[in-house]
């Protein structure tokens, strides 16, 4: 699929198009990675950040938000629920924070992997190369990183450097990718100045990258960060819509049939009676039930008004298992390691590519 034909699905208006597409996209789905739907329960470790992307209400440049670190016997906790609940996997999630030292998350990783037949996936920010190659060593098995978009001066206007250190993210997701990570990334879709054009770069970019997991959600405004104000009402401006949302899921899904793809938590909140589900229908294979515990659920407020941050992780669990079975898929076993991976792992040339 070449930038324009992908430039034409982002602009299509015929429903009967689209609904094609959806049956396509669930069809590579159900060919590349079947019909299981892999829970991985998320645990937001801590909302502390250096950063000061311009959308997220973790920003250290916000004031007044309440910050937490969760101790590592609360994150051993929820990585027990983890098992109990019969997950494959942990995802442990934060702030760019350096007190989460290098040390720290290596020593949870190793309790976890010692202790539990879980993967470990860390999604922790922008990261040294010893840090990561350090977390590998203890035994983490995923990382996740969205490049957020392929338009550099888009990304560079959204994502202030820290100090002189200029991101590069598709470069640090290639260096994971050789260090034996699974890799994820992605993007928001709909960020002020973000086109169609910027859109189709960025599902070709999913594929050059080989990516295993890809993320996608849809740029919910959150009104106490520089970008929340706004409107990005340019004449070839991308909506940050649920259905904009669906159509780069489903063209991530055509170009990367073998990647993992989530039905995110933003889809659910801007439609909680079933966007998952139209995710799941349309392209994805994963959810991510929240661990967290409740009293650090409002805190950790990327966005706001955010889809089930008041529910136990009891009540997500069995929500989400009713939500995959309502669709006739079932519940993934073990810990779901994307077909991609498992290839590129085979191989040892690594030249295999993701492009269908
Ligand atoms: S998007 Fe991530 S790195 Fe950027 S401010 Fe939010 S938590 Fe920090």
């Amino acid at each position: 699929m070449d930038h324009d034909e992908i430039t034409r699905w982002l602009r299509e208006e015929d429903p009967e198009a689209l609904t094609r597409l959806w049956a396509r996209a669930d069809e590579v789905r159900r060919d590349n990675v079947g019909d299981q739907v892999h829970l991985r329960g998320l645990i937001e470790i801590g909302n502390y950040c250096v950063r000061r992307c311009g959308y997220c209400g973790l920003s250290a440049g916000r004031s007044g938000l309440q910050r937490y670190r969760m101790s590592a016997g609360e994150i051993l906790d929820c990585a027990a629920q983890a098992v109990e609940y019969g997950y494959g996997t942990v995802v442990i999630q934060a702030g760019e924070d350096p007190l989460l030292t290098a040390e720290f998350i290596g020593g949870l990783v190793a309790e976890i992997k010692s202790t539990t037949p879980l993967a470990v996936t860390l999604s922790l920010g922008e990261r040294g190369d010893e840090e990561l190659a350090h977390w590998r060593s203890a035994g983490a098995d995923r990382y996740l990183l969205r490049f957020e978009t392929s338009n550099r001066g888009l990304f560079d206007r959204i994502h202030p450097p820290l100090g002189d250190r200029r991101s590069d993210r598709p470069a640090m997701l290639l260096r994971m990718a050789e260090m034996g990570y699974e890799v994820g990334s992605g993007v928001m879709v709909g960020i002020p100045g973000q086109t169609y054009d910027d859109l189709a770069g960025d599902v070709e970019t999913f594929a050059r990258l080989n990516l295993d997991m890809i993320g996608l959600g849809p740029y919910i405004p959150h009104p106490d960060t520089p970008l929340g104000a706004e409107t990005g009402a340019g004449a070839d401006q991308a909506p940050a819509s649920e259905e904009l949302t669906y159509r780069v899921m489903a063209l991530a899904r055509l170009v990367c049939p073998l990647a993992n793809i989530p039905s995110t938590s933003a889809l659910a909140t801007l439609n909680l009676a079933e966007g998952r589900e139209l995710g799941l229908a349309r392209g994805a294979n994963v959810v991510m039930p929240n661990l967290t515990p409740r009293q650090y659920r409002p805190m950790y407020e990327i966005y706001p008004a955010k889809a089930c941050i008041r529910e136990t992780a009891r009540q997500c669990h069995s929500c989400m298992r009713s939500r995959i079975e309502s669709l006739g898929r079932s519940v993934g076993l073990g810990p779901g390691a994307s077909p991609n991976y498992l290839a590129r792992r085979r191989q040892t040339s690594g030249d295999v590519t993701c492009v269908q």
